[in-house]
């Protein structure tokens, strides 16, 4: 145990903050119950971490796993998404997000937030977001211009976070 401890110091292998919550969203996203949103989201004040979400029905009703998708015009309905139930999380649990100084939140999946998502993000204060993938199909091209918009007003800043955090690069609005 000592000798592989000593390894990591050695090989420089001990993760970034941004990895180290990147992959703990990462494993958040393992829980959604909606097979076609796969998403775990982390927020993160002053490097600690305040609560993690995924995708899921809200509580009490059932899952997309137990009952099926529930389609309306190709979108599954009945989940909360990631980022909705972090911060959810958070106003269950009483926590003050105000009372931190740097909020970040971490979004594991195959995209970035939705517009929705992005107003709770705004909302709640946090001004960096860390998204394991930026995808931003055409045909929502009206919603991604007001996205940008409204990122820019709020002054919070979206990162697409890279495979080695070197490849990290700010998305350019
Ligand atoms: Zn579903
Ligand atoms: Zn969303």
């Amino acid at each position: 145990m000592k000798n592989n401890y000593k390894k990591t110091i050695k090989n420089n292998i001990r993760p970034s903050w941004d990895e180290y919550f990147i992959n703990i969203a990462r494993e958040t996203a393992r829980r959604a119950t909606c097979k076609k949103r796969q998403f775990g989201a982390v927020i993160v004040g002053d490097k600690r971490i305040v609560a993690t979400g995924y995708n899921g029905s809200p509580a009490g009703l059932k899952h997309c796993i137990e009952e099926g998708c529930y389609e309306i015009d190709t979108h599954c309905v009945r989940t909360l998404h990631a980022e909705m139930n972090a911060i959810l999380q958070v106003a269950l649990q009483s926590q003050n997000l105000s009372s931190f100084t740097d909020l970040v939140i971490y979004i594991a999946g195959p995209g970035q937030p939705c517009l929705l998502c992005m107003k709770l993000i705004i909302g709640a204060g946090i001004k960096r977001i860390v998204c394991e993938k930026i995808y931003r199909p055409k045909e929502h091209w009206k919603e991604y211009e007001f996205i940008d918009k409204i990122l820019g007003k709020a002054g919070v800043i979206m990162e697409e976070y890279g495979v080695n955090n070197k490849n990290k690069r700010i998305y350019e609005r």
